[in-house]
């Protein structure tokens, strides 16, 4: 049940990884990395070294600030110094390291030379020939890379979870219609509504397991059937998506709901709260000294058994949520139902995809109250960026659509460049003109963080600035978001 040794090794090396991309300190990798080649090597139990106080230090390779590391991970399922470094470093830059042969340094050159970030723009790069002309690069490298890279696709792929939700209803909506189906549920990072999915996890109680094990190996967008069994079967979906079945006797249904929906730290955390009153908790349920099952039916039993209410998905992250619980002080969360408006959109006026009319229309029929325009301003060239006197055009325009149409408010705005200087792409008298206006950051991502700061900082002091668009700039697993205090 606690944190095994690999577990710990996969966060050192990781940690390792991510900063030798960062360019750190020679050494500092080399720490973590022999760390990790240690922690894996060793025979005994690093989880219950710990429990049982033992002075960790005494291992080799490990000092003071790698034993606090070591309890962080066995007390939390997980490392913060890893979370901080993760949103620091692009994901596709992570993904590509683990391409045999391309290691940190090769990252660079790929990058500086190419500007290459993910393992998608590096296979169109190799297949473009602009990889062998590299400096350390040759032919055959190239033809290893293209090689080692399509097997790499399938192994690391992660999808945005507004990509897979149209295929995740589908097959929820399809198993739920087969005979003798109770019970149909996803879990994982879906449920939690992660940003991104690695796969998808699906559980089943059924009267019949084989029935229901057939019919998901039959589902339409199948492309192979990686195991079929009587309790687990995985499938590969057309898209690359890898979807596990498992079938789950009712009687336990709730704790392997909650098992597998994690996260994995929300997990461990509940489990310590079950030793800590005598009792086992599992995917199977919670059982009490003499092994007696007294919980597992439902999701909320197995909250109940620690004293706490039940919470949502999205909450079990370990941020805080079990302690809010135990308080009934649960956050309530945000729903669609909850939104009365939209601040920030774009028309055909500059990179949106309807028109002004469209939009307007479409947020109305949405039951919002109202609907700010803001279009992109003249830095950003390629978005078709309006300059002064499109801008006052276009509020023209805003201002005689708001005159036609009733049961919508429509906001004249702008999401104006904020320049490197952090002043705004747009000068102060048109600025004075709009309702709302929105700064943004579309360029010099790599700032430092002194001066990426400083930036906003003085964008902000413009009297016209009203909200900081897409704070960080980031794209999730394209690009990292950008240093800013
Ligand atoms: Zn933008």
């Amino acid at each position: 049940m606690a944190v095994t040794n690999s577990e710990i090794a996969a966060i050192f090396s990781r940690i390792g990884d991510l900063l030798e991309i960062q360019g750190e300190n020679p050494f500092r990798v080399r720490a973590y990395r022999n760390a990790a080649r240690m922690v894996r090597g060793l025979s005994r139990s690093l989880a219950e070294m710990v429990e049982q106080g033992e002075v960790l230090e005494a291992l080799p390779t490990i000092g003071k600030d790698l034993a606090a590391k070591i309890r962080e991970i066995v007390a939390t399922g997980s490392l913060r110094k890893l979370t901080e470094l993760e949103t620091t470093v692009s994901p596709g830059l992570v993904d590509l390291l683990q391409v045999p042969g391309l290691g940190p340094k090769r990252l660079k050159i790929l990058r500086d030379y190419l500007n290459i970030h993910d393992v998608g723009e590096l296979e169109k790069a190799a297949r473009q020939g602009l990889v062998h002309q590299l400096p350390g690069f040759g032919v055959k490298t190239e033809q290893n890379i293209l090689r080692e890279l399509s097997e790499l696709q399938q192994r690391i792929r992660r999808y945005l979870w507004a990509d897979v939700e149209e295929i995740a209803e589908q097959l929820l909506a399809y198993l739920r219609k087969q005979p003798g189906v109770k019970k149909v549920e996803m879990a994982g990072s879906y449920r939690r509504r992660r940003e991104t999915v690695g796969d998808l996890d699906i559980l089943v109680s059924a009267a019949k397991s084989a029935k229901v094990t057939d019919a998901f190996t039959a589902f339409e967008a199948v492309e192979r059937v990686i195991s079929k069994g009587h309790t687990r079967s995985t499938v590969v979906l057309r898209t690359g998506l890898q979807v596990d079945l498992r079938v789950v006797p009712q009687v336990s249904f709730g704790a392997a709901w909650h098992y597998f929906t994690g996260s994995k730290a929300h997990n461990i955390a509940v489990r310590v709260m079950g030793v800590q009153r005598g009792l086992k908790v599992n995917e199977y349920g919670i059982f009490d000294k003499q092994g007696k099952r007294i919980a597992g039916r439902t999701e909320k039993e197995i909250y109940a058994q620690m004293g706490l209410q039940w919470m949502e998905p999205e909450l079990r992250e370990k941020r805080g949520e079990l302690e809010a619980a135990a308080t009934g002080r649960l956050p309530k969360l945000i729903v669609a139902a909850d939104l009365r408006g939209d601040l920030h959109c774009h028309t055909t006026r500059s990179d949106g995809q309807d028109s002004l009319e469209a939009m307007a229309k479409a947020a109305r029929a949405l039951g919002h109250d109202y609907l700010a325009i803001t279009e992109h301003s003249q830095h950003l060239g390629i978005a078709r960026g309006l300059d002064p006197d499109e801008l006052l055009a276009h509020c023209d325009a805003i201002d005689e659509l708001n005159d036609r149409l009733a049961g919508i408010r429509l906001l004249k705005g702008l999401e104006a460049d904020i320049l490197e200087d952090g002043s705004l792409d747009m000068p102060d008298h048109v600025l004075q003109r709009l309702d709302i206006c929105l700064g943004a950051i579309h360029s010099a991502f790599g700032l430092s963080e002194k001066k990426q700061t400083e930036r906003v900082i003085r964008a902000m002091d413009n009297p016209h600035f009203n909200i900081l668009a897409h704070p960080t700039a980031r794209l999730i697993g394209k690009r990292p978001a950008c240093r800013l205090d």
